[in-house]
Order: structure tokens, then sequence, then C-alpha cells
């Protein structure tokens, strides 16, 4: 019974949000699994209005509801368009809750989440043993991109190409080149967030360089944990909420002036969903979490808009490099981050930016949808590629690391010579 009366509260703090929404249907222009699917019942609106019924339907259909609520990509492109100022992404992931709360986790998720996620030292070991027998199963790689085929999974995994991990994470790459150095200047904790500690470590070290090039000092707090995002996503708010509580005990926000990001999931979730989803934490906990989030910036606006670019060192380039940029949706349509990265990639001496058409349409990742819906995912990535090819850049940069990871797999599929990088590396290219 108390079970059912919390339920019917968080539903009533849902419904506040949902009135907003006056149904004009803008959102449906911009929804990019709209336009590959061309059902009402994807966009913002359409989901909206299951939830306006959602005390019914979760007793007639919860699994029908659930599986509706999923087939998002989280983007925020319904959002950044909407007249009303409606906040889908926050009505769509508190709805993920208030039914996974209902449904509960199946034994699986309940197991990767709360075992391993939630417990970042099992999590890393896990990784570690990982990536010491990827070997035996990863063929046909690809060097621009990085990537490589599944050998006898790959069918199961539709055929994609994935980034594997890196031979050494970031947390292990770093010390010698903290300790190298003797800057004074304002102290910045690095949060490095998964992907880049696993998978793209390159990105980090090239942040680090970058930060201490720019006399910063710089502070990496050992086994830090996820932001939070695969658990809130999954509507897990217990993973979530051990995940904040870890991270804000090991980085210590009162001792660090700036928390720097290389992520644009990880800034967004740090900044929006840190705060919109805890509100019904303890004062104590709410200021600690608020003092946190105003702390946190994006690598790209840090260094533009707070620490000032550097004039790079003057080298003899012979020709520049064409760049193209793909923003982000987490950066530019969460944050309104785009102006950014784009002085970072014109800063940096080897390269020229050239802008692609549609450059902030979504990539398709969406975090866990490319992994339940992944002929979609392709569909919108493919989109995504072919405005890449047209503009005949040598790279494509990114300031997400799963965007990283989506545009890797649709180049490689087609054996693409283009480069995918950060823009923060292209910037530390021209200071090393
Ligand atoms: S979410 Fe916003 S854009 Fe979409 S129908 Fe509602 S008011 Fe219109
Ligand atoms: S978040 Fe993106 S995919 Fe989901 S409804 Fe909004 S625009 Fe569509």
């Amino acid at each position: 019974m108390s079970a059912i009366k919390e339920l019917a509260k968080q539903m009533q703090k849902l419904e506040a949000q949902l009135i907003t929404c006056m149904k004009c249907g803008m959102c449906q222009s911009v929804c990019p699994l709209f336009k590959q699917t061309h059902k009402e019942a994807d966009v913002a609106r359409g989901k909206i209005a299951l939830l306006e019924s959602l005390m019914k339907e979760m007793f007639d259909n919860p699994h029908g509801v659930n599986k509706r609520l999923n087939k998002c990509l989280l983007c925020g492109s319904c959002e950044a368009n909407c007249p009303s100022g409606v906040n889908s992404l926050e009505i769509f992931i508190r709805a993920r809750t208030i039914i996974t709360k209902y449904l509960k986790l199946s034994f699986i998720k309940k197991q990767i989440l709360r075992n391993v996620l939630a417990r970042p030292y099992i999590f890393n070991k896990l990784i570690n043993i990982g990536t010491k027998f990827q070997k035996y199963i990863l063929v046909d790689k690809h060097p621009n991109t990085q990537t490589a085929s599944l050998k006898l999974l790959s069918p199961l995994l539709n055929n994609r190409r994935i980034v594997p991990f890196a031979n050494l994470p970031f947390e292990k790459s770093i010390d010698k080149l903290i300790t190298n150095t003797n800057t004074t200047g304002p102290r910045v904790a690095f949060f490095t967030g998964c992907l880049i500690d696993k998978i793209y470590p390159r990105v980090g070290i090239a942040t680090v360089k970058t930060l201490l090039h720019h006399n910063l000092r710089v502070f990496i707090p050992k086994n830090q944990g996820c932001c939070g995002i695969p658990a809130l996503a999954a509507g897990d708010m217990d993973t979530f909420l051990s995940l904040v509580k870890y991270n804000l005990k090991i980085f210590d926000p009162g001792n660090v002036e700036y928390i720097v990001t290389s992520c644009a999931t990880c800034t967004a979730t740090l900044k929006k969903l840190w705060t919109s989803m805890t509100q019904s934490q303890n004062q104590n906990l709410r200021s600690q979490i608020m003092a946190f989030a105003e702390k946190v910036y994006d690598i790209n606006e840090f260094l533009t808009n707070i620490v000032g670019l550097k004039k790079q060192k003057n080298q003899s380039i012979k020709s520049k490099k064409n760049v193209t940029y793909h923003d982000p949706c987490h950066l530019a349509k969460s944050l309104g981050i785009k102006k950014e990265p784009r002085q970072i990639i014109n800063a940096a001496i080897e390269y020229n930016l050239k802008e692609m058409t549609d450059a902030d349409l979504c990539c398709g990742m969406g975090g866990s949808f490319n992994l339940y819906h992944y002929d979609i995912s392709l569909k919108i990535g493919n989109i995504k590629k072919k405005n890449i090819q047209d503009t005949s850049c040598h790279t494509v940069a990114t300031s997400c690391p799963a965007c990283m990871m989506q545009i890797s797999d649709m180049l490689s599929q087609e054996k693409s010579n283009i480069y995918v990088k950060h823009p923060i590396e292209l910037y530390a290219q021209g200071i090393e």
C-alpha cells in the first residue's frame, strides 16, 4: 500500500511538469527518431500524452509504457525547440525512475548497475580483465577510427564496429605527467568520465596537458565514479544517488576552484541532472550537490571563457588540414555550448574548421538506445556520416566520447580514411 502511495506522490510531481505542454507539435520536426519512424508515439508530444494517463496505463500495460519511454535518444532536441519551455528530458527520466520503481529492475540490469557501475573499484577491475582478453575476439581493425569487429559475436551485434578498451586506462597513464610539473594557478579537478578513462585516455591526456600548459594545478582523484547517467537512463535512482554521494566524497569540491570534464554527457549530467533529480534530498546533500555543479565546466567552455586561449607555438605548417565539427546534443542543446569548441579548433595551429551540413543533428548514439534500437541508430548515424564525408575533411572532431564511438562505427563500416578526434586533442597537438 505504501508503494502505491509513493507512486501516486511521484506522479503528482510529474503532472505539474506535464501541464506545461500545449501540444503544439513543434517538437515533431526536430526529433531525429520521428524522422525515421514517423510515429507520433516516439516524439515528445506523444510521450507526454502517454504520461498524462500514466496511472491508468501503468496498471493496464506497464511493460508497454516502459518500452515506449525507453525508445528515445534523450537528445534534448525537443526540449531545445519547445516554445513552452517543457523540460522533456527531466520528464522522461523522472518517468523512467517511476516506472522502474513499479516494475523493478531486471536481474541482469540490477547486477550491472548496483554491483558493477556503483562500485568503481570492481568496475575498473572487470574492465582490466576484459582488456586483457579482448584481443582474442577482436578482428578487422581499422586504424583511423580505431574500431574493430567482434569475431563470432558480430552478427549478434548487427555487425556494429566497436572502439576497444585502451590498453592502459587514463588513470594509470597520468601519474608521470602530473608529478613533472610546478604549476601554481587555480586548482582544477578533472572529472574523467568512464569512456575517456577506459576507451579514449588520449583525450584525457590532451586535456591535462592543456590545463598544465595554462598554468593550472590539476587534481585527478583516483577511482572516480561514473557521472550516473546510465543509471538514470535505466530508471535506477538508487544507483544514481550512490554515485552522486561517492563522487562528492572523492572530489571534495570545497578544495577545488573548478571541475572540468571533456565529456559532453558527463558535463550535462553533473550540471543539470545532478541538480534537477535530487530536489527531494536533504538540505546538506543538496547544498553539496549545488556547490559541486556550480564548479563544473566543459573543457571547451573553460578554456575559451574562463582561462583564455593561448597562442600556439609558431610551427611552420605547410598546409593546414580541414576538420569538421559535430555538435554533441548534450553540449549544444542541453548547455548551449556551440561556439567554444569551434574557437578551440580555430586556435589549433594545424587545422582549419570547415562546417558540415546540420552539425547539430544527433549522431544516433543515445547511450543504451544504440544497444536496443541499433537499426534506427544506424539510419540516423548514416545521415551524420554522409554530412561528414561531404565536407571531404581529413578529421571530424566532437566533444563527446560517446559521439566519437558512434561516428567511428559509421565511418569504419565504409573503411573511411577520416580521423575521429576531440577538439582538445587538436589544440594539444600545438602545445606539445
Ligand atoms: S513538448 Fe513543447 S514542442 Fe512538444 S508539443 Fe509540447 S509544447 Fe509543443
Ligand atoms: S529526446 Fe530526442 S529522440 Fe527523445 S523525444 Fe526528444 S527529440 Fe525525440
